[in-house]
């Protein structure tokens, strides 16, 4: 067990006091993280404020040399960061697990750096020049949630640092090791300051909130539920602060008469059960049409009941426990309100400490919790329809707007209904891939701005527009 310590300017610096992080498939510790005062976050703010004053002036590329940098060091370290990330996220190695998620942070670092926001000439004639120019804003602040702690921090970090702004990151009390971890490396690359950590445990206080209305905090990038993201919202207001919001989502899946259910059985579970549902953008209602709705419920069934569960670190393991006690028992309470009106096809009857086998439970409804809510986690509801309008009508039917699918043969007609669901991104034959060239963000209550490519990077950014 390691005593971790959070890098303010370059510095390690602790705090007058720590909190735990256990393992949620052992409930062992895996380390102590400091509890930061607001004063640790305004120490944290003034290194970066005035680290700003040196990155912001830096040639652009040096600043996408500093991110490639990150994206090796990544690399080089995947394997320490995956262990580390096992051990508090619960996650196993293995499958879309913690190594997965290292390779995508470092593909992620990689992209950024190559991308850039050249000045962009809107108007040149005899009337005069107009070019429109993007500036860094100051000191970002990022505030992430525990369920893909490190790409997550990549996704808040990189684009912030590769336009010249500097950073304060705030992590998950349920998973902040690996993020101090993955500061530490990053500081080995970038000046003193570029980059700073904070960390708290949120039944003590609420740095994330003292960060969102922080005078000398510019922007907030924050990942995380929708209650928390309206908090963000409020407290940001007083300061005008920049957001990039990526909240909850409640994605459908419609399943059109014309698929064959073995051949999308495996996409179907991937795309519900991915981090063992604990994805934003995982799909978390699946509407079937009546006439496949039984194979669909066997195929899918027949795939789920195969997968490996078990502790992260068995390099066996495909599917981990649930990452801490709070959604365990929110899962819990959903499952149990949809056994009531449901039919159980797999699992429902949480195991050993912390976790909870896949779970399939079909027949149910709009009004059944486990459709209407967030149950970010390993229980998939399945409704059967018979009018595909009244299926897409119950799929916008939600605040949420993050993801959604359609599965069928006919890709001209899928991508016809793909158009009518109200989402940021919408797959066809599949549900939440994402990469990053490709702008990913919300509608409705999902949240505001996007992350990744060009339209991610400008978020980093206000527009300058000079006439000459
Ligand atoms: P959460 O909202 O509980 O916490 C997110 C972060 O906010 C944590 O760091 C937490 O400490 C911090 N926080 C808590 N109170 C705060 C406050 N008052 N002000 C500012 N920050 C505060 O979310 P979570 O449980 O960690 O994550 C799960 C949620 O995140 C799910 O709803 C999921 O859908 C969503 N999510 C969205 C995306 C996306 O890209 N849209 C990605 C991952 C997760």
């Amino acid at each position: 067990m390691t005593e971790f310590a959070m890098i303010i300017g370059g510095e390690h610096v602790r705090a007058a006091s720590e909190f735990e992080v256990t393992n949620p498939s052992t409930g062992e510790l895996v380390g102590k993280a400091p509890n930061a005062s607001a004063a640790d976050l305004d120490r944290a703010v003034a290194a970066a404020a005035k680290a700003y004053e040196g990155w912001s002036r830096q040639s652009d590329a040096d600043r996408a040399k500093a991110c490639s940098d990150i994206a090796q060091k990544i690399g080089e370290h995947a394997e320490e960061l995956a262990q580390l990330l096992t051990q508090e996220q619960g996650k196993p190695l293995n499958g879309l697990g913690s190594r997965f998620e290292l390779g995508g942070a470092q593909a992620w670092a990689a992209h950024t750096a190559s991308l850039s926001l050249p000045v962009k000439t809107l108007q040149d004639n005899e009337q005069g020049r107009v070019e429109l120019h993007r500036k860094s804003m100051g000191v970002v602040g990022s505030i992430t949630p525990w369920n893909w702690p490190v790409m997550i921090a990549v996704w808040h970090i990189l684009p912030a640092v590769r336009t010249g702004n500097t950073v304060v990151i705030k992590p998950s009390p349920f998973t902040p090791l690996s993020t101090i971890r993955l500061v530490e490396l990053m500081n080995e690359v970038l000046p003193a300051g570029v980059v700073n950590v904070v960390t708290s445990d949120d039944r003590l206080s609420s740095i994330g909130s003292v960060m969102s209305a922080h005078p000398d905090i510019r922007k907030i990038v924050f990942t995380g539920s929708i209650n928390t993201g309206k908090k963000v919202m409020a407290s940001a207001a007083d300061t005008v602060k920049r957001l990039t919001l990526e909240l909850g989502g409640n994605d459908a899946g419609i399943v059109l008469p014309d698929v064959d259910p073995a051949a999308i059985a495996e996409g179907l579970f991937w795309g519900a059960f991915i981090n063992n549902g604990q994805t934003c953008a995982a799909m978390k209602r699946l509407y079937v049409h009546e006439s496949v709705y039984d194979d669909v419920c066997s195929a899918l069934t027949d795939y789920a009941r195969n997968i490996p569960v078990g502790d992260g670190q068995d390099e066996t393991s495909i599917l981990g426990p649930i990452a801490n006690q709070m959604q365990f028992d929110k899962v819990k309470r959903l499952v149990d309100a949809g056994k009531q009106r449901g039919r159980v096809l797999l699992g429902g009857e949480p195991g050993k400490g912390l976790f909870f086998p896949p779970t399939l439970i079909a027949d149910l409804g709009a009004d059944d919790p486990l459709v209407f809510e967030e149950q970010f986690g390993p229980a998939l509801p399945i409704i059967k329809y018979s009018d595909l309008e009244d299926a897409i009508a119950q799929a916008n039917d939600s605040p949420n707007g993050l993801g959604g699918s359609v599965w069928s043969k006919d890709i001209a007609k899928a991508k016809a209904i793909a158009s009518r669901l109200e989402c940021g991104s919408v797959w066809i034959n599949k549900h939440g891939a994402i990469q990053p060239n490709a702008p990913f963000g919300g509608v409705k209550s999902s949240g505001c701005g996007v992350e990744f490519g060009e339209e991610g990077l400008a978020e980093y950014t206000d527009i300058q527009v000079v006439f000459n």
